[in-house]
Order: C-alpha cells, then structure tokens, then sequence
C-alpha cells in the first residue's frame, strides 16, 4: 500500500489519512521519544510558570498526553479530525483528560479559539514545516500570537533542515521520531521541499511533503510576528554545532 500524502496546495492536514494515524504512533515510538524529550519541555514550560498550554500539533498526542501527565491543562488541537480521535483514544489509554480536544486550522486558530488565552504553546515533530507559504507562516504564527496571554511562551520544533539541505541526510532516528520499525529518509530534498518517505515494517508506505525550513527563517517569522528573546536548541542542548543535531527547538514569548 501506498499513499501519497499531500500536494504542495490545500488543506496540509488533510494528508494525515485514517490509515496513517493509525501507524503514526510506530513512527513516533513514544516511550523513547519522550524519555529523550518530556523531560526538556516539561522543564521550560514549568520554570516559566505554565499551567494551561495548547498544543496545536497534537497528531497523535505524544506530547500532549505527555504534559497532561506532568499536570499541566492541556488543550489538544490539530486540523486533523483522524490524528486528534486518535490522541483522544492515546490519552484515555494513558488515564488522562485533555482540556479541550478541537480540530482547528492554524490559520483561523485564535478565531476558532475566541476569546481563550494561554500560558504556552507547543507546536512540535516537525509540524511547522507543513506550510509550504511564506504569508500562511505569518498567519499563523500571529495567530499563535494572538493566543497567548502577555508573556506566553510558544515552543516549536523542526528538523534540522539547514544540515539536510547543506551537507546531506542523516539521522540518529534518536529524536522525535525513533520509532525502529519504520524506514524514514528523504526522497526528494532541494530549497523548496523535503518530500519524505515511510516504509512501515508490514510493508505499508506513506509520503509526506515538507517545507525545509532554516532555523534563521523560521527565527525572524517569530520576530516579524512579535515574539522576542528566541532561544534555540540543538536537539535540547546548547550550545550546539548545527551540523550535528536533527532537531531544532525555538523558545520565543509574547512581550
Ligand atoms: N506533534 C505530533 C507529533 O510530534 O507526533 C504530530 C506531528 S505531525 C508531523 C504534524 C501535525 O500537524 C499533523 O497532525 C497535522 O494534522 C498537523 N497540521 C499540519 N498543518 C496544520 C494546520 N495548518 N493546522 C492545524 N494542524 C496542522
């Protein structure tokens, strides 16, 4: 079987089929991701004084469940109806209740949301890449904006891209996606897009279309959308040699 997810047009959520919730969580591989990464992002958003956080690429929930776990008031949005049933069913699994569970598009997101404010926002695994238009980028981002209270803090995620399109693919698969039985790597990778490939160990292929994002671009859509003193991280570290991490996380705040 395989599915070719998502033109570089449209709805960008719409790729996530049923049949490829279904197999999300192989890719994900919660228990190592989250030893690797809970931890960071329960950290941050703790030592900042979070108590309710959005997470608005909830896919299957990972993260979210993961910080409703750690105590926080979790909102879980996607655009995805599939992915969000299937982080609602991951969070009954795991014995905790969402806030709120809503399929919103990015772009409409704090009009979806009225008047609701936040503490923090996260937007991780790569998702932000999903954008494939510089002015939805500002759309949305001031739309994650608009969402926080003053002195919210979003973190948001990425591969390391600027390493990809620079020296070439290669992953530890020891980050965000370290599921094991899960062949994942690039297809196709040049200035506009990074199409990946998925071969499940059934045999099941799916293909997702991503926009390679440079850390210094996605710094100063943060910028241009009001967010000040931006932190980055190289696989939760820094300082780091961008050469060498798979991941990028920025911490930025609404003044
Ligand atoms: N954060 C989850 C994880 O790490 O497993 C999911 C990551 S998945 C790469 C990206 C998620 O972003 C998908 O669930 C997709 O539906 C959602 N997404 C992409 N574009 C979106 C948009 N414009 N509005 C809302 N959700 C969107």
């Amino acid at each position: 079987m395989t599915e070719a997810l998502n033109a570089n047009t449209g709805n960008h959520f719409t790729q996530y089929t049923r049949s490829f919730a279904e197999y999300w969580d192989d890719l994900v591989g919660w228990e190592a991701r989250l030893a690797r990464e809970g931890a960071f992002y329960n950290r941050h958003l703790h030592a900042h004084g979070a108590k309710q956080v959005i997470d608005i690429a909830t896919g299957t929930g990972v993260n979210a469940v993961s910080l409703a776990q750690y105590g926080f008031e979790v909102t879980a949005v996607d655009g995805s109806e599939n992915m969000l049933a299937k982080a609602q069913e991951n969070a009954k699994s795991y014995g905790v209740k969402f806030a709120e569970a809503k399929a919103v598009d990015w772009l409409s997101l704090d009009e979806t949301l009225g008047t609701e404010r936040f503490d923090a926002a996260v937007c991780l695994g790569n998702s932000f890449t999903h954008l494939f238009d510089h002015e939805d980028r500002r759309t949305a981002l001031r739309a994650i904006f608009r969402i926080l209270r003053p002195g919210g803090m979003l973190i948001i995620d990425q591969r390391n891209y600027d390493a990809m399109l620079d020296q070439g693919y290669s992953s530890k698969h020891a980050f965000c996606y370290t599921g094991n039985n899960v062949d994942v790597g690039p297809v196709e990778l040049h200035r506009s897009l990074a199409k990946f490939n998925y071969v499940f160990s059934d045999g099941a292929r799916f293909e997702l279309n991503m926009y390679p994002l440079r850390q210094d671009y996605l710094t100063h859509l943060l910028e241009d959308a009001g967010f000040v003193n931006v932190e980055r991280y190289g696989d939760m570290r820094r300082p780091y040699d961008i050469n060498e991490v798979d991941f990028v996380q920025q911490i930025a705040f609404r003044p």
